[in-house]
């Protein structure tokens, strides 16, 4: 049945985008990546927070040209499936999910932005591995099904859009001196549950203290905010 619906929405869509949803990464009891600030490092700051923060903007934004939903606008728990599900509830056109990045290595530092895709990059594979945690088992092995269709449906589509964010992100990234670490392919399955056009940001991270009080800015979330808006904009005029 799942499968019926899945080729149903894939054989009435052209890719005229109007509906982004905007997924800010993790909530509730689950945190995300922790990260630390103050003269004795003694503020926590949580990528859950930090998520919500900029889809916040990011809607913001584009609700002066397009409509916009969040998969959700408080700090509360849901799931991966939850977070698909409302991409069918509002029809969405596009889905951003947005996040902070973390490593053991507290000098790890940069901005990623990530497109569905299968791949065998070593780094890719660790920060899939940390976004893909609320999925587990069985659901995965039966989804691998699903995630093969929609990465063949969706992933021009997918890979045109990063394109365009991240030529809009770059001047802003630039000038706070977070170091550019590329557009990469990804196997996340919140963006293959949600069998759409999508990607998966990557701030920054939250480990590296210097690059967490540059991305914890709110002028910078403004600005990056902005940019991401901007490229999806153009993403959406040229597929009208
Ligand atoms: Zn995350």
């Amino acid at each position: 049945m799942k499968y019926f619906f899945l080729c149903l929405f894939f054989f009435s869509e052209s890719i005229i985008a109007k509906v982004v949803l905007i997924d800010p990464g993790h909530g509730g009891e689950e945190c995300g990546a922790v990260g630390y600030l103050g003269s004795n490092r003694n503020r926590q700051i949580f990528e859950k927070d930090l998520s919500l923060r900029l889809s916040i903007k990011i809607k913001e934004e584009l609700s002066k040209t397009t409509s916009a939903y969040l998969t959700r606008s408080l700090d509360r728990a849901v799931s991966l499936q939850e977070r698909a599900d409302l991409a069918d509830l509002v029809k969405a056109d596009l889905f951003l999910s947005i996040h902070f990045n973390s490593s053991p290595n507290a000098k790890s530092h940069g901005f990623e932005l990530y497109y569905l895709d299968n791949n065998s990059n070593v780094a890719a594979n660790k920060v899939e591995r940390s976004e893909n945690l609320n999925l587990k088992g069985e659901e995965l092995i039966v989804n691998q099904i699903l995630v093969d269709l929609v990465v063949q449906q969706t992933v021009h589509h997918s890979k045109a859009l990063a394109r365009l964010v991240h030529e809009k992100i770059r001047p802003v990234i630039k000038q706070s001196k977070i170091d550019d670490r590329g557009v990469k392919p990804g196997l996340f399955y919140v963006l293959a549950l949600s069998k759409r056009p999508g990607l998966l940001v990557e701030v920054g991270f939250v480990s590296n203290p210097s690059e967490l009080r540059v991305v914890n800015e709110e002028k910078f979330m403004n600005n990056l905010a902005k940019a991401i808006a901007s490229g999806v904009m153009s993403f959406i005029n040229q597929s009208k």
